[in-house]
């Protein structure tokens, strides 16, 4: 197999930006710019984005993993964002089945507590009709039996009854990364590792693109662009500040954590959303053989690269969830591994982390530079509509007719994202189900392989699985386990490197697969033999082993309860 999306795809991305410029220039590899790029692709436009770490290395790693319609923002009045965010959600389910799962949700309802038993009724009601809910998965109220049938280890005490509605589970960064890998394939010029370190601009003081340091070579290069957008999260601030204007709103960033621990010390049947002591709510979701339990929502002043779990959010997570299931008896010690993200909220006078609206914000300085705030992972295609058709709008309004770009060329297409399958999705049109049996049949007859193999492969790569089966039938050698418990085959390193753009062991671990987080043990274990085939594969010689593996080493710790 040719390798499509691989380091050298984003040094000849880097070279092509430099050497004839791009329409769009989009700063940050998040599920927002990464939206950006595939939709402007599709259109049409020439479209090219930088981001400075890893793909999806920001807050489009590290949040709560569920494509869903906000319940909560339905208690804060905010009809719109629910409608907006719940038809989305019905629409990236479509767009990627593989890693955009239903599953159901079960809400308790205690005396006393943040919600009532028929107010619950009301609004989960309310939630089908607004998020458009197909008949199946409607919500239904429990009797306080039936909840402790489904869930016998929750509180007895003022236990009413509960409430059942579907939420959709995935995967942010994989979610991210496909996206990417979409943009890639209609022509986007995507480079990770390359950090904007100013902004260009020209005679009347317009923004016209961005100088960006390559990381992995140390060259700098000049990236041209008629439009540039900044969708860099939680840096948004930053870019705008280089630009020189912070006019209009700014944002306000605030951490939330989320922790880990063995299904065996936590064994919930479904997802849960519970309420803590100060009546906020928190989810709990099985994922494999764990349960992850999050999250906090503080205000964050500290390092946006590397935020942190402290053993005071650990201590809030934990104490939530021992009051909810007293038999529980969740220390410390029994969480094995954390991650900690920051939200770009955009800042609203007198409100508080939790109060503050998920709505986007769109922001247009006097250079002409467009910074995109706020949102959700689960809004993200609507989101890239809305600032793709305000850059169409501005380059068609600037692009005589006549130059060299895409735009003065041709009309750019209308937005074709909501029907546009991603990378990964493409099960031709039967459904992930019978597509996932269909694969797991030819894997064991024609390849010999194992159902933990299988199952991997199609929960990480849908239908890119096809990818994986032609490197066997190209190079049966690949066709071998790598030693330790994570059932990794050779041929899924190479997909990595290949197809994935990875450059690092610990952004395999923890951003390609999720091993470092939902199977701590496991990928410790496995990551020896990991490094060596990494090593064959790339050609790291003894210093960059060296380098890779205390680059893993540090992963562990940042994805780790600190105890400050
Ligand atoms: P980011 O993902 O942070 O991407 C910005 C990127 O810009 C970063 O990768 C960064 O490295 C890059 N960058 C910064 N500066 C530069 C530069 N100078 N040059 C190049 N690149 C640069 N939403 C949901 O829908 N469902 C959920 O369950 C959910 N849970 C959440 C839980 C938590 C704890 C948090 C914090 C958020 C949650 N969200 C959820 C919200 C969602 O995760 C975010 O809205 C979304 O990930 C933001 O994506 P982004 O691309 O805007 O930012």
């Amino acid at each position: 197999m040719r390798p499509t999306f691989s380091t050298e795809t984003r040094f000849a991305s880097l070279r092509e930006m430099e050497a004839h410029g791009v329409d769009l220039l989009v700063i940050g590899g998040g599920i927002t710019g990464a939206g950006i790029a595939w939709d402007a692709a599709l259109r049409g436009l020439r479209v090219g984005l930088v981001e400075q770490h890893d793909w999806a290395y920001g807050t489009s790693s590290r949040s709560t993993k569920l494509i869903h319609g906000g319940l909560r923002y339905l208690a804060q009045g905010e009809i719109a964002l629910v409608r907006e965010i719940g038809r989305e959600r019905t629409i990236v389910h479509n767009l990627a089945p593989h890693l955009v799962h239903p599953m159901k949700l079960l809400l308790p309802i205690y005396k006393r507590g943040p919600y009532g038993k028929w107010s619950t009724s009301l609004g989960l009601w309310l939630y089908d009709r607004l998020a458009g809910v197909k008949r199946t998965e409607r919500r239904r109220m429990l009797s306080r039996k039936s909840t402790l049938r489904r869930e016998p280890g929750l509180r007895l005490d003022g236990l009413l009854g509960s409430g059942l509605y579907v939420e959709y589970r995935t995967d942010d960064s994989r979610l991210t990364l496909e996206v990417l890998k979409s943009a890639h394939l209609a022509g986007a010029y995507l480079a990770h590792y390359a950090q904007v370190t100013d902004l260009l601009y020209d005679d009347h003081g317009q923004v016209c693109g961005a100088r960006a340091l390559d990381r992995l070579s140390g060259r700098e290069h000049r990236l041209r662009a008629q439009v540039v957008i900044n969708a860099t999260g939680p840096w948004v601030d930053t870019v705008r500040r280089k630009d020189g204007d912070l006019r209009g709103k700014r944002l306000h960033v605030t951490k939330g954590v989320h922790l880990t621990v063995s299904r065996d010390r936590l064994p919930i049947e479904h997802a849960l959303y519970l309420g803590a002591e100060d009546g906020r709510m928190i989810f709990l979701i099985p994922r494999e053989a764990v349960t992850y339990i999050g999250t906090t929502d503080t205000d964050y002043e500290g390092d946006l690269q590397k935020p942190l779990c402290t053993a005071t959010d650990t201590a809030y997570l934990l104490r939530a969830v021992n009051r909810q299931f007293p038999g529980a008896h969740l220390t410390p010690d029994d969480v094995q591994s954390a991650w900690a993200g920051v939200r770009p909220l955009v800042h609203e006078p007198g409100k508080g982390p939790s109060e503050l609206s998920r709505k986007e914000e769109i922001m247009r300085s006097r250079s002409g530079l467009y910074s995109i705030a706020g949102g959700k992972l689960t809004g993200f295609r609507k989101m890239a509509e809305k600032i793709v058709n305000l850059a169409v709008a501005d380059l068609q309004a600037r692009t005589p007719s006549g130059t060299t770009s895409a735009v003065g060329r041709s009309r750019p297409r209308a937005c074709a994202t909501a029907y546009t399958p991603l990378s990964g999705g493409d099960v031709g049109g039967l459904g992930f189900e019978p597509f996932q049996h269909s694969m797991m049949r030819t894997g064991y007859e024609q390849y010999g392989l194992g159902h933990e193999v299988l199952h991997r492969l199609l929960r990480l790569y849908g239908s890119n699985i096809r990818t994986i089966f032609a490197y066997l039938n190209r190079d049966p050698s690949l066709n071998k386990r790598i030693a330790g418990p994570l059932p990794i085959l050779l041929a899924e390193v190479r997909y990595a490197v290949e197809q994935e753009m990875t450059v690092s062991l610990a952004d395999y671990l923890i951003r390609r697969t999720g091993d470092g987080l939902f199977a701590r043990k496991e990928a410790e274990q496995t990551a020896p033999a990991l490094l060596e085939a990494f090593a064959d594969m790339l050609g790291w010689e003894e210093r960059e082993r060296a380098k890779q593996w205390q680059g893993w080493q540090d992963a562990l710790r940042e994805y780790n309860p600190y105890d400050t």
